[in-house]
């Protein structure tokens, strides 16, 4: 068993990952629907606070930004903190392959704020809109729209605006302005762990930015 402290304060103890999650890494269309994720993390996570018995709502409860930590430490505890990426240059005419190491134990980890329920005054339009966290429900959600966009990431985090329930309507419908200090203010109130590469490549020097685990290096190394 590996103890940790989720970015939301919470602690937790997680066992490494098996075939079963293997096979579970490997299916497309549970990873698309997030169905993958989900039953990964209710597989590892041995306790949760001080349950040790967890439920399937008990994961989705779960703010996105500590789901997106588990992953990078069910990595870090079954397969290691190195990892070992092969980075094709973007540049059409390069294209070519950047060896990248990169160390999970030094990934920044932002932890979330202790309120879990934000007001901002939209600076445009002076409206008042009450706004919480991601979290594994509202995930699924997304996932399973058809057409997830900005809006919808926004619109799913938003309890009301001036004490009425949003809709896409309003959100589509909102200044720039507004939208851009709405989008800012859910930004500095997330939790999370930045995975983000930025790098560039050693051939002609075009930036490469990309997220570690977006990589098949990262659960299967070796693999290719
Ligand atoms: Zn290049």
């Amino acid at each position: 068993m590996y103890p940790f402290t989720l970015p939301s304060g919470r602690t937790c103890a997680i066992r490494e990952l098996t075939g079963v999650e293997e096979e579970l890494l490997t299916n497309t269309r549970l990873l698309r629907t997030g169905t993958a994720i989900n039953q990964i993390l209710r597989n590892c996570l041995v306790q949760l606070d001080e349950k040790t018995e967890l439920t399937p709502t008990d994961v989705l409860d779960l703010l996105d930004g500590d789901r997106h930590f588990l992953l990078i430490k069910l990595r870090q505890v079954s397969l290691g903190d190195e990892v070992s990426l092969s980075l094709v240059c973007p540049h059409p005419a390069c294209q070519a392959t950047n060896a990248i190491q990169v160390n999970l134990e030094d990934l920044p980890v932002t932890p979330y704020p202790p309120e879990r329920e934000f007001t901002i005054t939209l600076p445009g339009s002076g409206r008042t809109v009450r706004f919480g966290h991601l979290d594994g429900h509202k995930e699924v959600r997304l996932a399973a729209l058809p057409d997830a966009d900005m809006t919808h990431g926004m619109l799913i985090r938003i309890l009301d605006i001036d004490g009425n329930a949003p809709n896409k309507k309003t959100v589509v419908e909102m200044s720039l302005k507004d939208r851009q200090a709405l989008r800012e203010a859910m930004k500095a109130v997330d939790g999370d762990i930045d995975t983000t590469v930025n790098t560039t490549c050693q051939r002609c020097g075009t930036p490469i930015k990309t997220k570690v685990e977006a990589h098949q290096d990262f659960f299967f190394p070796g693999s290719r």
